[in-house]
């Protein structure tokens, strides 16, 4: 019979469903073999649901996403109303729906300086690949059909089309399986002020990375650049905050040889560190182009978005004979639309960048207090965007072998406490909502704690040497 027969399909039936059948992005082969996939079946709030009826703290945000948090009815009412009213309608063919154009002049609002036009997509990895795109076509269209290389850095991850992984740039992402794009793009140092070199300072540090860029301008032709991308904190790269300054002195950088800076915000938009957007309001620098996905709808549904200035419009539109020939059927789906409007006003309604400012604060400094365990070398990241680096020697800070795989059992401690925090290499990252309160943070704080110290006991008791 069909699997859609089965109307009440038990947690074994999903499980073994989704295992046999489905591919999951970066899960290794064996593990999903062995181990399935656990199935979440509800969401409120800050908290997850498994197919078992535990509870956890979701302390991942979807995927750095579900900012308003999950389960509103709200969310659902806009979503259905729109699909009864017009659940699609192109944007190619000289039309346009109601909630996209609505939701084009909010963004516009939203957005720092002449940001005043936007391109819809269809989530992070394909404004990122949009907005390359867009680098080529403006400076084409400015009389410079060279400058069409994209300048970003090591450890960073900027999605998975073909383009937006070949500008990121994550170890462990690259793989011999899969090409990338070399021509026309170039990765400077991660900006990680925990990893500089020793004996280096911070300002020290923040130099040499700054001469690193001219030095590869000098080198490679600034009328071969067209643009820089960064995230201002790389997510999932490590949850780097680069040295001070850094960021602004890199925009310098850029301006001084017409090379665009798009900031890739799809993680640090929408409230993650208490502003519409970071670049600007946290780190002093007024972008050319944004991309932004994830909390733009909170997770509620896919889009993304590349936001970009009136300047660089101004100089595509000239003449007016070109087209951008770029785009997805779903750019500007009207239902998504109305989901990220109703997501924007219930973040304006309750406050939420305050809350994200004011519990964010508290929450990443409950977080930093974990810097004092033996095996945390660094806790780092801003309010409600935070990792911990695990170490095997706090002096050298050296990492353990693969083998004592230690964030994923710190992950599955927390997860049998019912607290969901994400593994990532030597690294736990947490990015809960923005509607997290300070006694859930300490909750996280508590519950992280005894995840790590008992991981800790074992390794020990595994013999494995920690400083
Ligand atoms: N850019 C950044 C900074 C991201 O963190 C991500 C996803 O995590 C992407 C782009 C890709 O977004 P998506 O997965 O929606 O395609």
């Amino acid at each position: 019979p069909s699997v859609l027969a089965l109307n009440t399909p038990s947690p074994a039936d999903l499980w073994a469903m989704d295992r046999e059948h489905a591919l999951h992005p970066w899960t290794q082969f064996g593990t999903f073999e062995r181990e399935g996939a656990l199935v979440i079946s509800k969401g409120e709030g800050c908290w997850l649901w498994d197919a078992d009826g535990r509870r956890y703290f979701d302390s991942v945000g979807g995927l750095w996403c579900t900012n308003i948090g999950l389960g509103r009815r709200e969310m659902a009412l806009a979503m259905a109303d729109q699909a009864e009213r017009l659940a699609f309608s192109n944007t190619f063919v000289d039309m346009t729906n109601e909630p996209s154009a609505r939701l084009a002049a909010k963004l516009a609002e939203l957005t720092p300086g002449d940001l005043n036009r936007v391109h819809f997509t269809t989530g992070g990895s394909t404004a990122v690949d949009s907005a390359a795109r867009m680098v080529g076509f403006y400076q084409h269209a400015m009389g410079r059909p060279k400058k069409q290389g994209i300048v970003a850095r090591d450890h960073s991850y900027h999605g998975s089309t073909y383009l937006s992984q070949s500008i990121g740039k994550r170890p462990g992402d690259r793989v011999e399986e899969f090409r990338y794009k070399t021509d026309g793009i170039w990765h400077l140092s991660v900006p990680n002020p925990y990893r500089r070199p020793a004996k280096m300072t911070e300002a020290a540090f923040c130099d040499w990375l700054i001469a690193e860029f001219e030095a590869l301008i000098a080198k490679v032709g600034a009328d071969r650049i067209g643009g820089f991308i960064a995230e201002p904190i790389q997510a999932s790269g490590g949850v780097i905050v680069p040295p001070e300054g850094y960021l602004k002195r890199m925009w310098e950088v850029c301006q001084r040889h017409d090379i665009l800076f798009i900031a890739d915000e799809v993680v640090t938009s929408f409230g993650r560190l208490g502003h519409w957007f970071a670049s600007w309001d946290e780190f002093g620098v007024q972008p050319d182009i944004i991309c932004t996905a994830k909390g733009l709808t909170s997770g509620y549904v896919p889009m993304g978005a590349v936001l970009f200035s009136d300047r660089i419009w101004d100089v595509m539109a000239e003449g007016g004979a070109r087209w951008f020939s770029s785009g997805y059927t779903y750019a500007g789906h009207p239902v998504a639309s109305a989901v990220a409007l109703k997501n924007i006003e219930i973040m304006e309604r309750e406050d939420l960048l305050g809350n994200a400012t004011k519990v964010g604060a508290y929450f990443e400094a409950r977080m930093k207090e974990l810097a004092a365990m033996p095996l945390v070398g660094d806790v780092r990241g801003k309010k409600l965007m935070v990792c911990v680096e695990n170490v095997a020697d706090k002096e050298t800070k050296a990492v353990l072998p693969d083998e004592a795989n230690e964030s994923k059992r710190i992950s599955n401690a927390a997860e049998a406490m019912g607290l969901m925090v994400r593994p990532m290499g030597h690294l736990n990252v947490m990015s809960p909502p923005l509607v997290i309160t300070e006694a859930q943070a300490d909750f996280v704080a508590e519950v992280l704690e005894r995840a790590i110290r008992q991981v800790t006991d074992e390794l020990v008791r595994e013999g494995f040497k920690l400083g």
